[in-house]
């Protein structure tokens, strides 16, 4: 049994961990999850990792020994099927039982993967943990042609990364645009023309039909117009299920999602909920209740969670904020752009560096700044302060934002 027992051992789970033992919690930890390696950094997956400009050791959280150093015990390859909220304990797929005083859950979520026929078929992937992503390095030198469904952040990058090894990438997306469900026109226009012009075959308002195979190995897609397109990888990235079925079993409330308040705290005693898998509300969002999948957020509510666990509870309201990298593009988003009315545009997409400043009922809420770092950090300020600011002198590029804030 352990005072605090986090279930899941990624990017919320161990700044959880970090964050109580930076506070001076001194009880029992555990920090559990179903993979084998240490804690890692899932953003590389898609970027420097899948790239092989990083080698495994330099995306993990904290070196082996951090953990021992601080008597968090770790306890990996291990799944939590069930949890008994009035016994206060879990139980793991190989039957053991396990007792906390509080438990942390942050189990994040699998891919969410296709229904057409074909999904599971060899060198058909998903792309969320370092298994899968070694799982593709060591099929890729047999590979030319990838399909990468899903124009999300995750295709996206794989489809650069992929690119620039020398494959032909074809990227598949439903919606009229990429990028459609986080990002405002301009910009998903910048990345298909971006893509396109490195040799990205980029499809929009496409419907897959199924996955082609031969002996039981992907070969290619067809789509639902009859279009077969050939590859011998396919990727699929096309969002998360979040992982809290014992959760919602156990009777907490939620669906897409364990609900939590802004304490984080789930309708279950003593049981709080963090990072990809938590439906929170969020302060910027109008107070709606949302799920963020981002580091940032991750990282804050673990924070959240030491706080109330050490006595000096905060209500969660940290500003969003989220990166990108495609080609030699870095994308820098803080806010969220979600229900805006007005998109302003900073400087010259041309020359790719500008940004997009995204206004609700003439407040600032959000900015997406590609290769403008100065506007990503000057911009923070004014998402905080929902700032009302004339679009003429937003647009205007050569006012930086920090003069705009009155
Ligand atoms: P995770 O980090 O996913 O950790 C959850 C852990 O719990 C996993 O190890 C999982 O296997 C385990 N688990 C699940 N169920 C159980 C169970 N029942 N029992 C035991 N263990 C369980 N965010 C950014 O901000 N910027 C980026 O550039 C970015 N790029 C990304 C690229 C990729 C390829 C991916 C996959 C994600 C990216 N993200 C990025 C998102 C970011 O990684 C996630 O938001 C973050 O990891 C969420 O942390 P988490 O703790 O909620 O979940």
């Amino acid at each position: 049994s352990f005072d605090i027992l986090i279930v899941g051992a990624g990017h919320g789970g161990a700044q959880a961990a970090i964050a109580l033992r930076q506070r001076g919690f001194e009880g029992t930890i555990a920090l559990l999850g179903d993979e084998p390696e240490l804690p890692y950094e899932r953003p590389p997956l898609s970027k420097d990792y899948l790239a092989g400009d990083k080698p495994f050791e330099r995306i993990l959280i904290r070196p082996a020994t951090f953990w021992s150093e601080r008597a968090i015990s770790l306890l990996p390859s291990r799944t939590v099927v069930s949890v008994d909220p009035v016994a206060h304990r879990v139980t793991t797929a190989d039957g053991a039982t396990i007792g906390y005083g509080t438990l942390i859950w942050a189990t994040g979520g699998p891919p969410r993967r296709l229904t057409c026929a074909g999904h599971d078929l060899r060198g058909v992937h998903g792309v969320r943990n370092r298994a899968d992503v070694d799982r593709m390095i060591a099929e890729l030198p047999a590979v030319q042609r990838v399909i990468v469904i899903g124009g999300g952040y995750i295709g996206l990058e794989a489809a650069a990364v992929l690119t620039k090894l020398g494959k032909h990438v074809t990227v598949l997306e439903a919606a009229p645009r990429v990028l459609a469900r986080v990002a405002g026109e301009a910009l998903s226009h910048f990345y298909e023309t971006e893509h396109r012009a490195h040799g990205v075959d980029l499809r929009t308002g496409v419907t897959v039909e199924c996955i082609e195979e031969t002996d039981g190995a992907a070969t290619g897609v067809r789509l639902a117009d009859g279009t077969v397109l050939a590859g011998s990888m396919v990727i699929v990235g096309i969002g998360i299920i979040p992982a809290v079925a014992p959760l919602l079993e156990a009777g907490a409330a939620g669906g897409n999602g364990v609900t939590v308040d802004a304490l984080c705290r789930t309708s279950l005693p003593d049981i709080f909920a963090i990072g990809d898998c938590a439906a929170h509300p969020n302060p910027y969002a109008d107070g709606a209740t949302i799920r963020l999948e981002s580091v940032q957020n991750a990282n804050d509510q673990a924070t959240t969670v030491a706080r109330v666990l050490t006595g000096d509870p905060q209500p969660y309201d940290a500003v969003p904020w989220f990166w990108s990298n495609q080609y030699d593009l870095k994308l820098q988003t803080v806010g969220l752009s979600t229900g805006f009315d007005m998109a302003v545009l900073r400087g010259d997409v041309a020359t790719r560096r500008f940004s997009v400043v995204y206004l609700k009922a003439g407040k600032v809420i959000a900015l997406d700044c590609v290769n403008m770092t100065r506007d990503y950090v000057q911009g923070r300020a004014l998402v905080m302060a929902r700032a009302v600011i004339d679009p003429a002198l937003l647009a205007d590029a050569d006012v930086p934002l920090k003069e705009m804030l009155a």
